[in-house]
């Protein structure tokens, strides 16, 4: 007789046992990973056992565990079984909440900011996700849950996100504070006036930061509507009333890298952070030190020590020909602020993935580092703000020097012999303390000052 049914049957029913001894939110990260691949080695009906889990109402410890389970799996085998449940008719809607989470989840960590769901997916929706109770978030970390929101809803009409946004932070789950830092973003206003009512009734600090930054916003309900909540989240700390849910533990500084590309004006700073637990988060952004200040910006949550290391080694390889270092957290703080600077300086919109990732190192008291160069040079001869972007000619750069792409290619008399050349085709020689420009004439090496 043939006794896989039965060998699948035990198998089944001992990772449901595994599963009822372990609880969820004492689960941490690198055990969650570990786990996953021990159920993994065990076979399709071992990953077939955790999609039972997703199905009992009634365990909501096991729910939970099942989505961190299988978001840790990178399997063919989950995706597969991911799609075959959702064509399937009377699928329970939290289940299938749960479903899409955990593909947009897998999708997430797998690439890197690339687009969290598959295309032929159905879209996860606002009504479908408002199905979920206060331990869904808790499976994610906070800025999962505001990559998800940018990924699915943030292209959703205002009024449409408006009406969930008032529904979902009942709650008032400190999870999705980060939302709030995407919509303030984003910038619509009615939108930022209810924030800044609603964010009166979180506790912790980054409300509070979030609401200080709202009491110089540009709309005076907003502003009138960030005071009244700041007083009410302080007046809940100083009478010492629990918070209805604790405020999320605070990350703190972990290591920072840069690698510069003098030429191109261009720096890739990667800033870490470590929670109590030990994970990592980090973000990388990509600055333009010239003109556009920060360009783009992804981030990574749940990275283990050992994980960051291999991708830091990775990205070494990646940039072999710039120049990279590790820096500490002053240098890292003022490449940042001076980028952010000079994209409100130049009017060019910060990306929205900044929102997500910001409050790792926005909260950081910090004193400009002098070793880091200024953001936004002129021109070293026409002395106007240089320009930078795709469809523009880079700037030219000889040490110290930059200059526009006009103005590179600016013809020149030589005054000593009369030939003609540009200015890029003439070698600067030095430039001294009063920003004298010494060019050297291509036809007769004379020297010459040149004419600004
Ligand atoms: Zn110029
Ligand atoms: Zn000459």
């Amino acid at each position: 007789m043939d006794d896989t049914l039965v060998r699948n049957h035990r198998l089944r029913r001992r990772i449901h046992q595994m599963i009822a001894g372990q609880r969820a939110e004492s689960l941490s990260v690198d055990d969650a990973r570990e786990m996953a691949a021990r159920i993994q080695r065990k076979g399709p009906q071992a990953v077939q056992a955790l999609f039972d889990r997703l199905f009992d109402e009634e365990d909501r410890n096991g729910h939970r565990l099942a989505i961190m389970l299988l978001t840790e799996m990178d399997d063919p085998v989950v995706f597969e079984k991911i799609h075959a449940l959702l064509k399937r008719p009377h699928l329970p809607e939290k289940v299938r909440v749960a479903l899409l989470a955990i593909e947009a989840l897998r999708g997430d960590a797998s690439s890197g900011g690339a687009p969290l769901l598959t295309d032929g997916l159905p879209e996860l929706t606002l009504d479908s996700l408002l199905q979920f109770s206060e331990d869904f978030w808790e499976t994610m970390e906070m800025e999962e849950v505001s990559m998800l929101w940018r990924e699915n809803f943030a292209d959703e009409p205002p009024e449409d996100r408006l009406l969930m946004l008032e529904m979902l932070m009942k709650t008032a789950h400190p999870k999705l504070l980060g939302i709030a830092n995407l919509e303030i973003a984003m910038g619509n206003v009615k939108i930022v006036q209810f924030l800044a009512q609603k964010l009166g009734q979180f506790d912790g600090p980054l409300p509070i930061r979030i609401l200080q930054r709202l009491q110089s916003h540009p709309d005076l309900v907003v502003r009138t509507l960030a005071d009244l909540s700041l007083e009410q989240v302080r007046e809940r700390a100083r009478s010492a009333s629990p918070p209805k849910a604790p405020p999320l533990p605070e990350a703190r500084f972990y290591r920072a890298h840069m690698a510069t590309d003098a030429m191109s004006g261009h720096y890739s700073l990667i800033y870490a952070v470590k929670s109590p637990d030990g994970q990592i988060k980090f973000l990388v952004v990509l600055l333009d030190r010239w003109d556009r200040g920060v360009i783009d910006c992804w981030g990574c949550v749940r990275y283990s020590t050992e994980e960051f290391n291999q991708l830091l080694a990775a990205m070494a390889r990646d940039f072999a020909d710039l120049q990279q270092r590790r820096i500490t957290k002053r240098p890292a703080l003022t490449l940042l602020t001076n980028a952010m600077e000079l994209n409100v300086r130049r009017r060019h919109a910060l990306p929205l993935e900044l929102a997500v990732w910001c409050h790792l190192f926005d909260h950081e008291p910090f004193k400009n580092d002098p070793s880091i160069p200024e953001f936004g040079v002129d021109c070293g001869v026409c002395r106007k703000p240089l320009r930078t972007g795709p469809r523009l000619a880079p700037p030219w750069v000889l040490g110290d020097l930059v200059v526009c792409h006009r103005c590179s290619k600016r013809s020149l008399r030589c005054p000593m012999c009369g030939g003609s050349a540009t200015l890029s085709e003439c070698l600067v020689t030095r430039e001294d303390s009063r920003g004298q420009i010494d060019l050297r004439c291509p036809h007769c090496f004379e020297t010459f000052p040149i004419n600004r």
